[in-house]
């Protein structure tokens, strides 16, 4: 009996290493070096798991190298469009 869970990491990893070699620029903060893939539709809203189309860079654990920012624990299972758009209503750097 084939273990499934082995299976599908085993997909996922090359699906992952697929969607890297094509950009690593992160969907999150816009910032390069991304080193994972994150579903832009989450799964548990009924997004592919396995679909390139559905996957992007994001920084994982180690957050971005740039901005600090821990891009993937930030998106959580957020529709991507939710993220930035957090992102780009905040002005950082607006003074009083
Ligand atoms: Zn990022
Ligand atoms: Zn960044």
């Amino acid at each position: 009996m084939a273990d499934r869970s082995e299976l599908t990491s085993y997909e996922y990893r090359k699906l992952r290493a697929r969607v890297l070699a094509e950009s690593d620029v992160c969907i999150v903060c816009g910032h390069g070096a991304a080193d994972t893939v994150d579903h832009i539709v989450p799964v548990t809203k009924g997004g592919a798991r396995l679909d390139p189309d559905n996957l992007a860079p994001i920084h994982g654990v180690h957050g971005c190298p740039v901005c600090l920012r821990k891009c993937n624990s930030e998106k959580s299972d957020k529709p991507l469009a939710a993220v930035t758009q957090l992102v780009t209503s905040v002005d950082w750097f607006a003074g009083p």
